[in-house]
């Protein structure tokens, strides 16, 4: 009975009374039971949707209670407004919640007053590297989908991250929470916790298998459940899932197999949507073009007008917020999606259909079997509880030999168990510097032993591998001037403390450093590119694979003719961020290779470096790859429109932002280096940073940098005569007013957020005399 829990704020159990909740769930009430709420570490590892958030509210509150602060890590962004959302309900109570994701270079001083704070798990590392001092005055933190240590490239951060956190407060609890696992003990053993390990249910979930007419149930049933002539399987699914009043939510592996099938599933649900339902999609579907005005747009739009969506990363998140209330609300019957949405967004359904089981995956070098875990979390999202009477997952089998083959690798299969990514080169490249840096480790051997409190550490006999792979690391960053090694004592140079400080992967600084000093060295002229392997090749590779770009450039370049940092084009600069191991590239598709072939021979003059050789395979495909990132950057900063960049480059209008953002982040990163080596490039850096930043060309910076403006309003202002803050600030209202459209709301905030003294629009009509030609 949640009267009876000890530690927690006496406000507490009226709370949950008041959301429905009388009595904890079993797991629950285990976590209870082995003190989460009297400040005990612990490991929860249970299913999808059973409680796990419950779990972590009463660690956190009754740390509070105590006069202590919580951190919540999240695995995604997206998740942390959604967390955020959930606790903020605890406000009325006069608890201080906060959020961080981004800017990985502040400190978050703001943080210090907050008792909440809900932040990923690079941001909490980039918060220990910058020094926050409140991060010492945490008493609980909260790790949410932990499995995820597992993850190659996101794993090692949490786990030296939560080493970091532990080894700051020794009394710190942690608790961690997981989906099923094979090895939740390993968890628990690492992080010296208690451990819940359960599968318990809140509701009743039958896994099957769907082939020809039948629907094969995992306790030995039947069910008939045909399908008509042309009709697919997943779409007789949603069929008889709707003839019962439920949704279905479809997981597909790419974002363009969930668009499809959204499209032509809307087909199968438009004839049971009532004129009621209709009517109210069709608001949602206007709603949805208003967020942006590209053909993901539109497709979306029209999807959910039948009733049906897609959802992936590549949605902005209007559109994201859009689909999953729509789909709460029961409006929308069905969703695509691809895998992401498993791993958290909080959209139960009726019944789940995982139609693809395999996805593509470029290290090994084709289709490849999602992991047991993975479609676990995803067949979890099936059944609502108090709303759906039982949930069902259902896979596909294409075959009858296939059925079985379903059966054994994932209804009757365990969760594969976690094991710790560390010992990688480019993780510990990274997550070594910072430890030097911030001081967690002085000399090699307290290197070794911080270590020593990973997952990695804890799971391994093997203590000679991360050894090596240490010294490897150690070699490589003194031989970038990262790190001084005397004798054993470690030391970060200014440089090294700068390059953990604003979060980059030493292997990005290193190039962007190399790249803006060969363009000061006049050296990348287009001669010894291409053409010849001997320039490039001067130094074979070293063992260890890290041979640093300046050595190349060193003995490949002895121009001494000096040119102009002024003279850099943002395209260049575009490049360099692009190429580094901190941007994910856009994919060369068929066709693109010979196009960035030309448009290399066109533009090689522009680029910071010099040119890999066409016989290095890897690192030309990766010089084309840059330049075609660095081709979407540049047309974003030349206003080319948003709905012409995602058909050009096969991407969506969230990718558009993934990529401007980050470029953004990774220019205030290269001008900041700038000024630690003494490059004097710092004036085209920023420009070309801002340019990104507002997506417009030079002359509308000052223009794009005011609120509510934006690219396109730039371009109308501008026409209209009006080119920057200062003549915003004094233009004449009936000017504005026709630049906007007539808009009279957008025009007062316009005018108010450049300091007009009198914003007001009452009354002024727009002047006739002045024409815009662009869309809106
Ligand atoms: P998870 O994080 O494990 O996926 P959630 O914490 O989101 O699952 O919980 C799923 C749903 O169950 C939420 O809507 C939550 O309000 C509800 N819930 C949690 N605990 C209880 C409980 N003890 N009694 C009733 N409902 C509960």
């Amino acid at each position: 009975d949640v009267a009876d829990l000890p530690g927690v704020p006496e406000w507490l159990p009226d709370h949950l009374r008041d959301d429905g909740i009388e009595e904890l769930y079993p797991p629950q009430a285990e976590a209870v039971e082995a003190g989460v709420t009297e400040g005990e570490n612990l490991v929860a590892s249970i299913p999808t949707a059973s409680g796990k958030t419950l779990i972590a509210e009463l660690a956190m509150l009754s740390s509070v209670a105590r006069g202590g602060k919580a951190l919540y890590i999240v695995p995604l962004r997206a998740l942390a407004s959604e967390k955020q959302a959930d606790f903020e309900e605890f406000e009325q109570y006069g608890l201080d919640i906060g959020v961080s994701t981004g800017n990985y270079e502040s400190e978050g001083g703001w943080l210090a007053d907050k008792d909440i704070v809900v932040a990923t798990s690079e941001k909490v590392d980039s918060l220990v590297r910058n020094d926050a001092p409140w991060i010492e005055d945490l008493t609980c933190v909260v790790t949410d989908e932990v499995h995820l240590v597992d993850d190659g490239e996101r794993g090692p951060t949490l786990e030296v991250t939560l080493a970091k956190l532990r080894r700051l407060n020794p009394d710190l609890q942690t608790v961690a929470l997981s989906a099923t696992i094979g090895n939740a003990e390993a968890l628990a053993t690492w992080l010296d916790a208690g451990l819940v390990d359960s599968d318990w249910r809140p509701i009743d979930l039958q896994k099957g298998v769907h082939y020809g007419q039948a629907l094969h149930l995992e306790d030995g049933s039947q069910q008939r459940l045909s399908v008509q002539n042309n009709e697919k399987q997943t779409a007789a699914i949603v069929r008889d899932t709707l003839e019962d009043d439920g949704s279905t939510l479809v997981f597909v592996n790419s974002r363009r197999n969930a668009e499809a099938a959204a499209g032509r599933l809307a087909n199968t649900v438009r004839p049971h949507l009532t004129d009621e339902e209709r009517a109210q999609l069709a608001n949602i579907a206007e709603e949805i073009r208003d967020v942006s005005d590209t053909e993901t747009s539109d497709d979306l739009a029209d999807a959910v007008a039948g009733g049906a969506a897609f959802h992936h990363a590549g949605l902005s998140r209007g559109h994201r917020e859009l689909v999953e209330d729509a789909f709460r609300d029961r409006l929308v019957k069905v969703v695509c999606a691809t895998p992401t949405l498993a791993a958290g967004v909080n959209t139960p359904s009726r019944r789940v259909v995982v139609r693809d089981w395999r996805r593509y995956d470029g290290s090994a070098g084709g289709m490849a079997p999602l992991s047991v875990l993975e479609v676990h979390q995803m067949m979890g999202r099936a059944g609502r509880p108090g709303l759906d009477p039982y949930g069902e997952a259902v896979l596909i089998a294409s075959s009858h030999d296939e059925v079985d083959e379903l059966f054994e690798r994932y209804v009757w299969a365990d969760p594969e168990p976690v094991r710790s990514k560390l010992a990688a080169e480019p993780a510990l490249r990274t997550h070594i510097l910072a430890t030097v840096a911030s001081g967690f480790a002085r000399s090699r051997s307290g290197l070794l032993e911080f270590l020593e409190q990973t997952l990695y550490a804890s799971q391994t006999d093997e203590g000679g591998q991360l050894e090596r792979v240490v010294d490897d690391v150690l070699t490589y960053l003194q031989r970038n001037d990262f790190l001084e090694i005397d004798d054993g004592e470690l030391d970060a140079t200014s440089l090294g403390h700068t390059v953990s400080r604003l979060y980059l992967d030493p292997m990005s600084a290193a190039e962007i450093v190399d790249g803006l000093r060969d363009w000061e060295r006049g050296a990348s002229d287009s001669t010894s590119a291409s053409g010849s392997p001997a320039d490039t090749q001067a130094e074979p590779p070293a063992d260890s694979g890290f041979t640093t770009a300046s050595e190349l450039a060193e003995d490949a370049h002895e121009s001494d003719d000096d040119r102009d940092p002024d003279d850099i084009s943002a395209l260049g600069l575009y490049h360099l961020v692009s190429r580094t191991p901190d941007m994910y590239q856009l994919y060369l598709r068929s066709g693109d290779r010979e196009e960035y072939e030309m448009e290399l021979f066109e533009r090689e003059q522009e680029l910071l470096g010099p040119t890999p050789s066409e016989f290095e395979e890897g690192r030309f495909e990766d010089w084309l790859s840059a330049l075609k990132t660095a081709r979407l950057l540049e047309d974003w900063a030349t206003e080319v429109d948003e709905a012409t960049i995602t058909e050009r480059y096969g991407v969506g209008p969230g990718d558009i932002r993934g990529k401007v953002e980050t470029a953004q982040w990774l220019l205030g990163a290269a001008e900041s280096l700038a000024s630690e080596v003494d490059l004097d490039a710092a004036r085209a850096i920023s420009e070309a940073r801002i340019r990104v930043e507002h997506g417009v060309r030079e002359e509308l910076v000052d223009l794009a940098g005011v609120r509510g403006v934006g690219r396109k309003r730039a371009r109308r202002l501008f026409q209209a005569g009006i080119t920057d803050r200062a003549e915003l600030r004094d233009a004449e209202k009936p000017v504005v007013l026709a630049a906007l459209r007539g808009r009279r709301k957008t025009a007062e905030n316009v005018l108010e957020n450049a300091g007009h003294r009198d914003p007001s629009m009452e009354g002024v009509e727009p002047a006739a005399d002045v024409s815009v030609d662009l869309d809106d």
